[in-house]
């Protein structure tokens, strides 16, 4: 499969009155044609740093990037200015948010706001857009096009207005979609409907989604490959049976531990990993979750651990299951 996206060692820091902010400390990873690609973390791990990373929507300054790569279809776009980022937004990759009220125009007939990128990146006829507009309501699953295109946001429930996004995202077949918690803010069950809804378009439409959230139930239906972030970097990547069933990054265990049992009626209080990530303005010399780490060694203190195969497309950084570990704590316990 083709690559649609690649990302090569971004890294992203905010300047602050208290000093550099590490938000991105290095993360790589591609998206292929038609793949999901969900990155999972606790708020601050950096995956939505990462995603508007990519869409150029973060300030500059405060934020900068201080190195990486990024690439569209092969096509370095690290540089973009607005403009040329403007260009691309809509047409070849498009990004919805969790909250949609902020991105719809209040003002603006739902109908005529998903026309604009139809009008800014086609040459369609208004009778052709017209019926565009009417096919993407129909294809998001909202009921009575014809009479809703002429309705405003306010006039939608909120599980209706993320779909409304989603056909403004999907009007001119992006190639990539980024979804930023595009279901945070819905109830359980539009939130089913809603990822159900983004499955299919994925399904039909093949365009390849990123799908950023802090919830691993999420992503267990639809995500082909997972990243976990933890303070600015991922800590483990693999597919669903590799992040499901043989996870090896004790972070992951901890987010495994606090989703929702779904076989069994016993209603278990959620259990969440305790403490709090470092201070990205001086990250630890070690690994970065070892305040929070059960099983955090010496070594782990002292080294930050590197990722580590362990299967195709199965990597995880941690001295758990290092092949190393031993020698380094070895190393260190000389020195003390
Ligand atoms: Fe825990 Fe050490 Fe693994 Fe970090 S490297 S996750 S502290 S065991
Ligand atoms: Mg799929």
């Amino acid at each position: 499969n083709k690559k649609v996206l690649e990302v090569e060692d971004l890294r992203i820091s905010f300047d602050t009155y208290a000093g550099e902010v590490q938000a991105i400390r290095g993360i790589s990873f591609d998206v292929k044609e038609g793949e999901v690609v969900a990155i999972v973390g606790e708020s601050g791990s950096g995956k939505s740093v990462t995603s508007q990373g990519i869409m150029k929507l973060l300030p500059t300054p405060p934020a900068r990037y201080k190195s990486g790569a990024i690439r569209l279809e092969g096509k370095d776009i690290t540089g973009y200015n607005r403009k040329q980022m403007e260009k691309l937004k809509g047409s070849k990759m498009a990004m919805i948010f969790q909250d949609p009220m902020t991105s719809l125009n209040p003002t603006m007939k739902v109908g005529r706001q998903i026309a604009e990128g139809l009008k800014k990146h086609t040459n369609l006829s208004k009778d052709k857009i017209h019926s565009r507009v009417i096919e993407l309501l129909t294809m998001v699953g909202i009921p009575d096009p014809d009479d809703r295109a002429n309705r405003y946001p306010h006039e939608f429930s909120g599980g209706m207005r993320q779909r409304v996004m989603i056909a403004i995202a999907l009007a001119c077949e992006p190639k990539l979609l980024i979804a930023d918690e595009p279901t945070t803010a819905l109830d359980v069950t539009i939130q089913a409907q809603i990822l159900k809804l983004m499955d299919k378009l994925n399904e039909e439409t093949g365009t390849s989604i990123i799908l950023i959230t802090h919830d691993l139930g999420v992503v267990a239906k639809m995500a082909d490959r997972i990243i976990v972030m933890y303070a600015g970097k991922p800590v483990e990547t693999g597919n669903k049976h590799d992040i499901f069933y043989n996870p090896k990054h004790p972070y992951t265990w901890g987010l495994l531990g606090a989703l929702p049992r779904v076989d069994t009626d016993k209603k278990e209080p959620l259990k969440s990993i305790s403490g709090t990530p470092p201070d990205l303005i001086s990250p630890p010399k070690g690994c970065a979750f070892a305040n929070r780490c059960e099983h955090a060694m010496e070594v782990c203190l002292e080294h930050d651990p590197a990722m580590q195969e362990y299967g195709e497309g199965h990597t995880a950084a941690c001295w758990l299951h290092h092949p190393n570990a031993k020698e380094y704590l070895d190393q260190i316990m000389e020195k003390h």
